[in-house]
C-alpha cells in the first residue's frame, strides 16, 4: 500500500470535516426539536432550522457518495445555508432576541469553509456570508440597545474566528507548497539528467527496495542488464551529441516498452542501463528482454540502426542480494557480448 501524499491527506480531512460538521448540524436539528418541540404543528418542519438540517444531511451524504467532489458539495451547501441564514435573521430581529444558536453555527461554519475552500475562495466565502448577515439586520429595522450588543458581539466573534481560520489555513497552503517543491526537487534529483530515467543511485535504491518486497511478498523479480552494442563508433562516427541523443531514445524506449508492467528503468552508468521487473519469474523476463533486444534492432533509434546486449539475473531466495543479483545480470549480459552480441542471455 502506498503512503497517502500530503495533499490526499488534506482532503481526507475535508471530507472528514464536512461529514462530522453537517452530521452534528443534524443531530443539533433532531435534538433540540425534541427537546424543545416547535409548537405551530407539521408547518413548523418548514422553519429554517429543519431545511438546513436537510441541508447537512444531504451535505453528509453527497460527500461520503463523492468525496472527490467536496469542494463542490460544500459550496451548493453554503448557498443552502446563506439562504437559511437570511431567511432566520428577519425572524430573529422581529421577535427581538439574538439567535445564538445561528451564531454559533455561523462560527463552526466560517472554520468548515476556510479548510474546504482554502485562503482565497474560503475569504470570499465568509466575508460574503458575514456582510449578508450585517446588511439583513440593519435592513430589518432598528435594534434594542441590548439586542444590538448581542449582535455586533456575534458578528466580532465571527470575524475574529474567520482571521484565526485564515492564518491556519495559510499555515497550511505554505507548508503544503514548501512540501511539493521538495518532493519535486527530490524527484528531479532521482533522475539521470541525461536520458531522465533513474540515475544510479536511485537505481540502487530501487533494486534494494524492490528485493525487500519481493522477498516480503514471497514474490518474484527479476532484472535485466542491457548496454549498447559498439556505442563508442557512435560517438566516433557521428559525434558525442549524437550519442546523447541514442542515450536519450534509448532510456525512453526502454522505459515506454516496461512501465506499463511496473518495471523501473534506471542508468547504472555511461551506455549500460538496468530494468527492475517486479513480480516477474526467469522465463517472463527473458521474454520481456527479447521484446526489447527486437524493438531496440529493428526501429532505428535518433535515426541510427543501433543494437544492445541483454542479460537477465532472478532473485534466488532470502540468502540473494542485490550486488549478487546484479553480478549474475551482468555477466550474462558480457555473455551475451562475447556470443556476438544483439543477443538475450
Ligand atoms: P560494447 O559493444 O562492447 O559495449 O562496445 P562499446 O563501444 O559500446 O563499449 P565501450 O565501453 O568501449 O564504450 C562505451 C562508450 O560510451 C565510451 C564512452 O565515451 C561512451 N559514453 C559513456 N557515457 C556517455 C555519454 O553520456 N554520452 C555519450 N555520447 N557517450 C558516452
Ligand atoms: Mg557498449
Ligand atoms: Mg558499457
Amino acid at each position: 500500500m502506498k503512503t497517502p501524499t500530503l495533499p490526499q491527506l488534506l482532503q481526507r480531512n475535508r471530507v472528514l470535516v464536512v461529514c462530522s460538521a453537517s452530521l452534528a448540524y443534524v443531530l443539533y436539528a433532531v435534538l433540540t426539536g425534541l427537546v424543545d418541540p416547535p409548537r405551530e404543528g407539521w408547518v413548523a418542519l418548514l422553519l429554517p432550522k429543519y431545511i438546513a438540517g436537510v441541508v447537512a444531511l444531504l451535505t453528509a451524504a453527497a460527500t461520503l457518495l463523492r468525496p472527490a467532489r467536496v469542494g463542490a458539495v460544500y459550496a451548493v451547501t453554503s448557498v443552502g445555508y446563506l439562504l437559511v441564514a437570511v431567511l432566520e435573521i428577519p425572524r430573529a430581529v422581529a421577535w427581538g432576541d439574538m439567535p445564538f444558536h445561528l451564531t454559533l453555527w455561523l462560527t463552526m461554519n466560517v472554520l468548515v469553509s476556510y479548510l474546504v475552500f482554502g485562503t482565497r475562495l474560503g475569504t470570499a466565502v465568509n466575508l460574503g456570508s458575514v456582510l449578508t448577515m450585517i446588511v439583513s439586520v440593519l435592513m430589518n429595522g432598528p435594534l434594542e440597545a441590548s439586542n444590538m450588543a448581542d449582535w455586533v458581539t456575534a458578528i466580532i466573534v465571527l470575524g475574529g474566528t474567520g482571521l484565526i481560520a485564515f492564518n491556519v489555513m495559510a499555515f497550511i497552503e505554505q507548508n503544503l507548497s514548501a512540501h511539493q517543491q521538495t518532493s519535486q526537487r527530490l524527484q528531479a534529483a532521482r533522475k539521470d539528467a541525461l536520458t531522465e530515467v533513474l540515475g544510479r543511485s536511485a537505481t540502487e535504491e530501487e533494486l534494494e527496495r524492490s528485493i525487500e518486497q519481493a522477498l516480503k511478498n514471497r514474490a518474484p523479480l527479476s532484472i535485466i542488464v542491457t548496454d549498447i552494442d559498439h556505442f563508442k563508433r557512435v560517438n566516433d562516427v557521428h559525434g558525442h551529441g549524437t550519442g546523447d541523443d541514442v542515450l536519450r531514445s534509448f532510456g525512453k524506449r526502454l522505459r515506454r516498452s516496461v512501465s506499463t508492467s511496473g518495471g523501473q528503468v534506471g542508468r547504472w552508468g555511461g551506455e549500460e542501463f538496468l530494468v527492475i521487473l517486479p513480480g516477474m519469474a526467469r522465463p517472463d523476463a527473458v521474454v520481456v528482454a527479447e521484446r526489447l533486444r527486437a524493438e531496440v534492432a529493428d526501429e532505428p533509434i535518433a535515426g541510427l540502426n543501433v543494437t544492445a546486449s541483454f542479460g537477465v539475473g532472478s532473485l534466488r531466495g532470502a540468502e540473494d542480494n542485490a550486488e549478487d543479483l546484479f553480478a549474475r545480470a551482468d555477466s550474462a549480459m558480457y555473455n551475451a557480448k562475447r556470443s556476438g552480441r544483439n543477443l538475450v542471455r
